[in-house]
């Protein structure tokens, strides 16, 4: 399901954009107009196996009939924004080494999809692209500048300053993920192999792994009547739990949104930017959720007793807006942005 409502083509706002955000399991293609709205997206399954050749050819195919069921063409479309994991080099349109896709090391991605889709493609951090999208059309767009923070599997992060992608010299900016927010002895192992850094603290799988430590500490939780055999314990139980009023699954919660808050200020310390927005699939049920309210309000706690005045009380710390889609919306604003450069090189503007 889309957590951004669809527009037709009859109202969209040309030029037309198509966001491709590509991932280790999945890739989203969507058709975007220049307000940021999506006409219609899709998924296919990424085969990463299979390398990227065959994955581009799969997503043309894709795209083409998602344009035929909008009764479109690809000529109704100005530009394609191609969003993939790191590591990368933006410039050169070439993955490096993404842990994520082995079989597509140093292939020169950016321009095999302009070919296939014979449309100017323009290349981005996935995280970054996020960032953008939320900036663009989502929870950041009231603000000059934001940084977000995605948690998952991993944690990744996107910084927009402006209509600036934070990007860096070698294409590795951004990488929120992996400041360092532990320098201790016991600091914890990151999924890049350095140690201490907030995603080895704040991601999925860095709950599940300290949930377990607390379980197997002999603390009682109800967390234990439910994980068997068919059902590991995951992040979503460990939600599911708190919700239901478990210590251990709240205490474990609350711990990563301590480690959380501890990053976003030396983030904001950084950068000081208008808002930290907390996106990924690992929201805790998010604004609408007693434990997702819960886990903002403790990271915002976090932020207020440790950050500077001015910015503990002025930077916004909330959740994302844009679920899942923020990537291939904000791949295809990074292509709009593009374009209207080339068109209106005097007139740059993301529409804030
Ligand atoms: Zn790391």
């Amino acid at each position: 399901m889309p957590s951004v409502s669809h527009v037709s083509p009859a109202f969209a706002q040309r030029p037309l954009f198509l966001g491709f955000d590509v991932g280790g399991t999945g890739i989203k293609l969507g058709v975007v107009d220049d307000l940021g709205r999506p006409l219609a997206q899709t998924r296919i399954a990424t085969l990463e196996e299979q390398g990227p050749q065959s994955a581009v050819a799969r997503a043309r195919s894709a795209m083409n009939q998602m344009l035929a069921e909008l009764g479109l063409t690809t000529v109704d479309l100005a530009a394609v924004g191609l969003a993939t994991p790191g590591t990368m080099d933006i410039p050169k349109g070439i993955f490096l080494q993404p842990h994520n896709l082995p079989h597509w090391h140093y292939f020169p991605i950016r321009d095999c999809v302009a070919e296939a889709f014979g449309l100017p493609t323009t290349f981005a951090n996935d995280a970054n692209a996020a960032a953008y999208g939320e900036s663009w059309v989502g929870s950041g767009q009231k603000f000059h500048s934001i940084v977000l923070l995605t948690l998952g599997t991993g944690v990744g992060g996107g910084i927009i300053i402006g209509d600036l992608s934070v990007d860096g010299e070698n294409s590795h900016g951004s990488e929120c993920g992996h400041i360092i927010i532990d320098s201790s002895p016991a600091a914890r192992m990151c999924g890049c192999g350095q140690p201490g850094h907030l995603e080895a603290y704040c991601s999925a799988t860095a709950l599940v792994k300290r949930t377990s430590e607390l379980l197997a500490s002999g603390r009682a939780s109800s967390l234990s009547k439910r994980i068997t055999a068919q059902s590991p314990l995951t992040a979503k139980l460990i939600d599911e739990e708190a919700d239901q009023g478990d210590a251990l699954a709240i205490e474990a919660i609350f711990e990563l949104g301590t480690w959380l808050g501890l990053g976003c200020v030396s983030l904001m310390h950084c950068i000081d930017p208008g808002a930290v927005i907390l996106g990924g699939a690992m929201n805790f049920g998010g604004a609408d959720d007693p434990t997702g309210r819960r886990f903002l309000e403790h990271v915002r706690g976090v932020v207020r007793k440790h950050a500077f005045p001015i910015p503990a009380q002025r930077t916004v710390i909330d959740f994302a807006s844009l679920g899942g889609d923020a990537g291939f919306i904000g791949a295809a604003g990074i292509a709009r942005l593009e374009f209207h450069r080339k068109q209106h090189p005097a007139r740059v503007s993301n529409a804030k």
